[in-house]
């Protein structure tokens, strides 16, 4: 018994989601199947349970591919905008936080249930702790290898949409499956690697950071031809923070990371001019107006800070703040898949239509979401993409 639909989607997440509330608009029939219990579960544990949902300042130049104007396409035709229209029609409250950063005032929930009933309005079913065993191809469509519940059948749609995702955290459910697809319809698939994670450190550093754990301080960090102004955070396993995991994105191994602590002010004309007012304060002292006082410990200590600020000389002061804004550090890895919020790399955009998602040797056969090698900075880029990602295949389909 074989079940037909028009359009199978394997991945119930942010942008399978999206192209189910799309691929039904002409009358289509539209099937989700996912392997986990609950459809989005990354939505909701997204942003703090809040769900960085879009950003404002969406531009091509924020996402990291190997084909810089891939995603322009997606991006412009389903912009934030779009989203954020339907995040208004259901009445959702969000707020901006930071950097054009919209989050829910209160749950991601609400967000997943906006979806699930976008893709039931349409028409799709969902069906979920299901999944996909061997996908055949004949004829101009593809037979699936179905297992729910302990039962096998089979599935075959004109449409196949791989929407599930990519390797990170596993213990959510990721499974690199996607790339395994396109690997079976070969489709070149670029290096992955773990995006968005905490960035580690020799045995000799982390002893020395161990004090500063729970420490965070605005920064400016660069590393791998980027620049990123926001938070740094240390902790116990190294450094962490919205402006490490921006970097780690850029971050190749064996290459140092740069950091300036003080990144807001003209540093060595600010210290000037303490001087002149503060000469009889210590220089840590007046180091810790400027940053957090166990860091500046730290530092003293590194550095070797000593004595009052009115003793240093010019040549001192500007040698300080050299070491102070030049810090250099060696990550040796990063924290990995475990804690990575996004998969760099995965198939090649060259396979890909960048109209319709649709993979140019094997029509019918469609790459949404991560498992594209398209991957967005901190701060909503990455639920964009899998929203306009989403779209431009669903709204493909419908209209085929
Ligand atoms: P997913 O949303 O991961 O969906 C993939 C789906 O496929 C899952 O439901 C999974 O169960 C299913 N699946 C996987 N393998 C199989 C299989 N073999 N068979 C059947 N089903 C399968 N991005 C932002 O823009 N803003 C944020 O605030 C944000 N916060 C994040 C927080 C965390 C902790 C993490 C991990 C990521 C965060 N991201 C955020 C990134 C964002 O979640 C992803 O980029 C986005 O979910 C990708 O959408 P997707 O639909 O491609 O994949």
């Amino acid at each position: 018994r074989v079940q037909q639909f028009d359009t199978v989607i394997i991945g119930a997440g942010a942008a399978g989601l999206m192209c189910a509330a799309h691929a039904g608009a002409t009358g289509g029939r539209v099937l989700i199947v996912d392997h986990a219990k609950a459809p989005g579960e990354k939505i909701r544990i997204s942003g703090g349970g809040r769900c960085n949902f879009t950003n404002l300042h969406v531009k091509p130049q924020r996402f990291i591919s190997a084909n810089p104007h891939f995603a322009k396409s997606a991006l412009s035709r389903y912009t934030q905008h779009d989203f954020i229209a339907l995040v208004d029609q259901y009445g959702i409250a969000y707020h901006e936080k930071t950097l054009g950063q919209l989050f829910c005032d209160a749950s991601a929930r609400l967000i997943v249930d906006m979806l699930c009933d976008e893709a039931a309005a349409s028409g799709a079913e969902l069906r979920l702790q299901t999944r996909i065993g061997s996908i055949e191809h004949a004829d101009g469509g593809f037979t699936l290898a179905v297992e729910e519940n302990g039962a096998a059948y089979n599935v075959s749609c004109r449409h196949l949409v791989v929407a599930c995702g990519g390797k990170s955290i596993p213990k959510m459910g990721a499974t690199g499956f996607g790339y395994r697809i396109a690997e079976q319809f070969g489709l070149a698939v670029t290096e992955t690697r773990p995006g968005l994670v905490p960035l580690t450190f020799g045995e000799d550093v982390l002893a020395s950071f161990k004090p500063l754990a729970g420490v965070a301080t605005p920064v400016e960090v660069a590393g791998g031809g980027a620049r990123f102004a926001e938070a740094m955070l240390f902790t116990h396993r190294g450094l962490s923070g919205p402006a490490i995991l921006q970097i780690s994105s850029y971050w190749r191994e064996g290459e140092p990371i740069t950091v300036t602590l003080l990144p807001e002010q003209d540093a060595l004309t600010a210290l000037r001019e303490r001087r002149q007012i503060d000469g009889r304060k210590s220089m840590v002292t007046v180091l810790a107006d400027l940053l957090p006082k166990r860091l500046v410990a730290y530092l003293a200590e590194q550095l070797g800070i000593t004595g009052n600020i009115g003793d240093m000389s010019d040549k001192k002061l500007s040698a300080l703040v050299q070491a102070l804004n030049g810090w250099t550090l060696h990550p040796i890895g990063t924290e990995g898949y475990r804690t990575a919020e996004v998969t760099l790399g995965g198939v090649d955009t060259g396979e890909i239509d960048s109209r319709t998602m649709q993979a140019k040797k094997v029509l019918g056969l469609y790459f949404i979401g991560e498992v594209v090698d398209v991957t967005g900075w901190l701060g909503g880029y990455n639920f964009q993409w899998a929203w306009s990602s989403g779209w431009a295949a669903g709204t493909a389909i419908a209209n085929m």
